[in-house]
């Protein structure tokens, strides 16, 4: 009874929590230098439960709007028949654009550390500055950057979601993600009444002190994953943990073969554009010095000359690179999004998100990076 009361840790039933994916979630709280954690069965049920746990009917969400395409679809075409209305930022590095969507119904500002497929870099700091004036949460998707490159709340984000399917696992073999939160933000600030409310209900058996610091993510268990059911197996979160154990080794090497790659794209004549962060020629290089001490992940998109036709030849003469939408396996992936990740956007949300017909994406992998400039230049010849 103590159990299903929450009075006590422990595991009643495999949906709500199991040993196996306790430990994941204490690895990565633990990466993260966060409070506490929750797996769920994709990166899209993580997404979409923690906007769900913190948007209600009449809520807003202020997004970037360089996100990956399933999680714009989410914004524009899914949340507005329950009520949630996103408001998108026109210039996401200018503090203006944020200030002038808030408003007392706004709760989250919601965007990516490494955008996807523009490959660019806001500045967390300045967003989570803004957003706390108001005391409403920053969310940031993390997956293309992993805790190895960039953790997201020594910069002031107070929610971490992931695609566990792209690095953090590492092998393309699962389908799963995290929420993770910093603990420690203020739900009791006069922003969020449902908070308040799950605040009241809990307290004598959670516990004041644990409920402050840990209170998104027992709300987001006990109401969301419970109910909504997206739970991640715990034979997923037995292969995640093993990913784990080697995100250090694989995210050096991702990030060393971006950088040599990147380099020689942009000396290729069929290239007409390389966004990498790596790049001096990038507008994002100084972000990327000042966030990514590292390197700034192993993702990349460039335009190739001769349009869309060109694109798609590119994609046939790859020998190395997998066609594949996945990213963030050890094996180099190549995709086209405008047919693809981004299928079916309108050409105002493509752009907006740095997508043109002419535009490759490409998640570099562990391969020798010799071998990996070699296929891309054969390929583009
Ligand atoms: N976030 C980013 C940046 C992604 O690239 C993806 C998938 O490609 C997702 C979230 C969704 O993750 P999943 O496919 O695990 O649901």
């Amino acid at each position: 009874m103590r159990l299903f009361e929450y009075a006590e840790e422990g595991h009643s039933y495999v949906r709500f929590s199991n040993p196996t994916n306790t430990v994941l979630e204490k690895r990565i709280t633990s990466l993260e230098g966060g409070a506490a954690a929750v797996s769920f069965g994709s990166g899209m049920a993580a997404i979409s439960s923690t906007l769900l746990n913190l948007a209600h009917q009449g809520d807003e969400i202020v997004a970037v709007r360089t996100l990956y395409g399933g999680s714009t679809t989410l914004f524009t075409q899914l949340f507005p028949g329950y009520g949630i209305t996103t408001r998108f930022v026109e210039d996401e590095n200018d503090p203006e654009s944020y200030r002038k969507l808030f408003t007392p119904r706004t709760k989250a500002v919601y965007l990516e550390s490494i955008g996807n497929p523009r490959i660019n870099i806001i500045d967390l700091e300045m967003v989570t500055s803004l957003a706390h004036e108001y005391g409403i949460p920053v969310v940031v998707d993390n997956t293309f950057s992993t805790p190895y490159l960039l953790r997201p709340f020594e910069h002031g984000v107070d929610l971490v979601c992931y695609s566990a399917t792209k690095y953090l696992s590492g092998h393309g073999t699962v389908i799963a993600g995290i929420v993770v939160e910093k603990g420690g933000f203020n739900w009791l600030n006069g922003r969020f009444p449902e908070f308040e409310e799950f605040y009241s209900a809990n307290e004598a058996q959670i516990g004041a002190d644990t409920l402050k610091r840990e209170m998104f993510t027992k709300r987001l268990r006990m109401q969301y994953l419970t109910d909504l059911g997206g739970h991640m197996s715990p034979q997923t979160a037995f292969y995640v943990l093993q990913g784990l154990e080697t995100l250090s080794l694989r995210m050096e090497r991702h990030v060393q073969n971006a950088q040599k790659l990147a380099e020689a794209l942009e000396q290729h004549p069929n290239v007409l554009e390389v966004s990498y962060p790596g790049l001096e020629s990038s507008p994002y290089h100084s972000l990327a010095k000042k966030y990514f001490k590292k390197g700034p992940g192993a993702m990349m998109a460039i335009r190739v000359r001769g349009g869309k036709q060109a694109a798609l030849r590119v994609l046939e003469k790859v020998e190395i690179f997998d066609y594949m939408v996945n990213i963030g396996d050890a094996k180099s992936l190549i995709v086209h999004p405008a047919s693809s990740t981004h299928f079916g956007h309108t050409e105002e949300e493509l752009h907006a998100a740095g997508v043109y017909e002419d535009t490759l994406r490409l998640s570099v992998g562990i391969e020798d990076a010799e071998d990996l400039i070699a296929d891309l230049m054969q390929a583009l010849s």
